[in-house]
């Protein structure tokens, strides 16, 4: 595939009308599909699917998401009327970040496994994001010394809910994460004091949030 930009930018646009096909209507967020390059985010021998609406390998048996799911859940923290300040909870190949960083002007960024922290840190750096700081620990425990948050969302489904990230919400803040170990939901929760608001949304499918140990 010629990779030119006016073919990147006609793959990406073309990527964003399918997804608002596909229900997602807001524009801060197609803008931002149309605008990055997927194709830098994934392997080369994969660049020919890279606008394709599925998830794709990224190696160490993780993928990049599938950009509807991508998009859907930086939707949810818009209609939930977050501006600034998002923890995103597995980095893996920094599209997401992207997209965020995009939207939001300040974001928050965890992985567990060094080596593609580091590969999505120099993605976002050749784009140009500079609004994305990334840490490598564990997404489970959050990112304390930096809440609270606005938003958070979980690229990995935690088999059960993040407690320490609910409480790394602000006031009115949105936590979005696949829940579950065998059929997961995508569930939110909006809090409200010390209480959290809980919705299941729609069945999705993503790696899971490995609990404990850095890789
Ligand atoms: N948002 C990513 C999706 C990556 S897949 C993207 O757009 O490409 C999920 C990622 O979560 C993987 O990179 C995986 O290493 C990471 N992950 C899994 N368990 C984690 C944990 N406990 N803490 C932080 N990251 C974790």
């Amino acid at each position: 595939m010629n990779t030119n930009k006016q073919t990147v930018n006609r793959s990406a646009h073309v990527l964003a009308q399918k997804l608002y096909e596909e229900g997602i209507n807001q524009q801060a967020v197609l803008d931002a599909i149309a605008s990055i390059p997927r194709h830098d985010f994934v392997d080369s021998i994969l660049t020919h699917k890279a606008y394709e609406n599925t998830a794709l390998p990224i190696g160490l048996g993780q993928t990049i998401s599938q950009p509807y799911i991508v998009a859907k859940m930086t939707q949810i923290l818009i209609e939930q009327g977050v501006t600034d300040r998002v923890l995103e909870i597995g980095t893996g190949s920094g599209y997401q970040s992207a997209v965020l960083a995009k939207v939001f002007s300040e974001v928050y960024s965890v992985e567990r496994i060094k080596s593609l922290q580091w590969q999505a840190k120099r993605r976002l750096q050749s784009l140009d994001l500079y609004n994305v700081a990334m840490k490598h620990g564990d997404g489970w425990l959050g990112w304390k010394s930096k809440a609270p948050f606005n938003g958070i969302i979980v690229t990995a489904a935690a088999s059960e809910v993040p407690t320490e990230l609910l409480y790394q919400l602000s006031d009115n803040g949105i936590l979005v994460a696949p829940i579950g170990a065998g059929e997961q939901n995508l569930v939110m929760f909006k809090r409200q004091g010390d209480n959290f608001i809980q919705q299941a949304l729609e069945v999705v499918r993503f790696v899971p949030l490995v609990p404990g140990d850095l890789a």
